[in-house]
C-alpha cells in the first residue's frame, strides 16, 4: 500500500509492541494486554493514535484500528476535527482454519516490523528478514491458546464494527483467502469504488 499509494500504513499493534520493547510506561502497561491477546484499554489505543496523527498530515491507512465501538466513535471525532473523514473501512474476511494456519506460519522482523509467511516469502529455516536483514521471530501472541482468546475478543468487541461501518456506507468486504496479489487487487478496487447499495448484502456477521 505504501509503495503503490505513497501513504503511510500504520499498525497500532506494532506501535504498541515497539513501546513495550522500549520499556516506556505506556508500553509496559500495554504489554500485559498484548501478550495475553486482550485489547488494550481504549485510552491507550487512542493515545497512540492521537500522537501518531499529531505528526502526520494527509492520507494514511490504519491497520488494526479501530477495534471497538468506543474507538470508532473517538476516531470519527478526531477526523472531523481534521476535516478528513474516512474513505473506506476494509474488512478482511478469512475463515478460522486459514487464520490459524497463517498465524502458525507467521514470522515478524524485530527491526522493520514486516510480516512474512513461511512457505511464501521465507523458508522455515530463515532467520534474517529478506527486506532489512533484521532478526525474524514469532510473535509472542501467535500461540494457539492466545489466538483462541483473540478470536473471542474479536467477536465481542470488534465484530460489532461491521454493522457500525456498514450503516455509514464505509464497509468494504475483502476475501482475504487468496495470495497477497489477489487480496491487494481487491483492496485497490474497493478503495476506489463507491460503497455497494445499502440493501445489496443481507447479514454480515
Ligand atoms: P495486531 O498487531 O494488530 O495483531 O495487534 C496485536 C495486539 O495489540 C492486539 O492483540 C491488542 O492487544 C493490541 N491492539 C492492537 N490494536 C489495538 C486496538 N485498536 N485496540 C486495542 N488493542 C489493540
Amino acid at each position: 500500500m505504501t509503495e503503490r499509494w505513497h501513504v503511510p500504513v500504520t499498525s497500532i499493534g506494532e506501535m504498541l509492541r515497539n513501546e513495550t520493547a522500549a520499556c516506556t510506561p505506556l508500553g509496559i502497561e500495554a504489554g500485559s494486554y498484548t501478550t495475553g491477546g486482550s485489547l488494550v484499554p481504549d485510552w491507550i489505543a487512542l493515545k497512540v493514535v492521537e500522537s501518531w496523527l499529531a505528526g502526520h498530515d494527509g492520507s494514511f491507512v490504519f491497520d488494526g484500528f479501530p477495534r471497538t465501538i468506543g474507538q470508532a466513535e473517538a476516531l470519527e471525532q478526531l477526523l472531523a476535527r481534521r476535516n478528513a473523514p474516512l474513505t473506506a473501512v476494509l474488512w478482511l474476511e478469512l475463515d478460522r482454519e486459514a487464520i490459524e494456519d497463517r498465524v502458525k506460519l507467521r514470522l515478524v522482523c524485530v527491526d522493520c516490523g514486516r510480516t512474512f509467511r513461511v512457505g511464501w516469502q521465507v523458508k522455515e529455516t530463515d532467520t534474517a528478514c529478506p527486506a532489512c536483514h533484521g532478526k525474524l521471530v514469532r510473535r509472542p501472541d501467535d500461540d494457539p491458546v492466545t489466538l483462541a482468546h483473540r478470536m473471542v475478543v474479536y467477536q465481542e468487541h470488534t465484530a460489532p464494527l461491521i454493522e457500525f461501518y456498514e450503516t455509514r456506507g464505509l464497509l468494504r468486504r475483502i476475501n482475504a483467502g487468496g495470495e497477497a496479489d489477489d487480496v491487494f487487487a481487491q483492496i485497490e478496487a474497493a478503495v476506489h469504488s463507491p460503497a455497494p447499495p445499502a440493501n445489496a448484502e443481507t447479514t454480515l456477521a
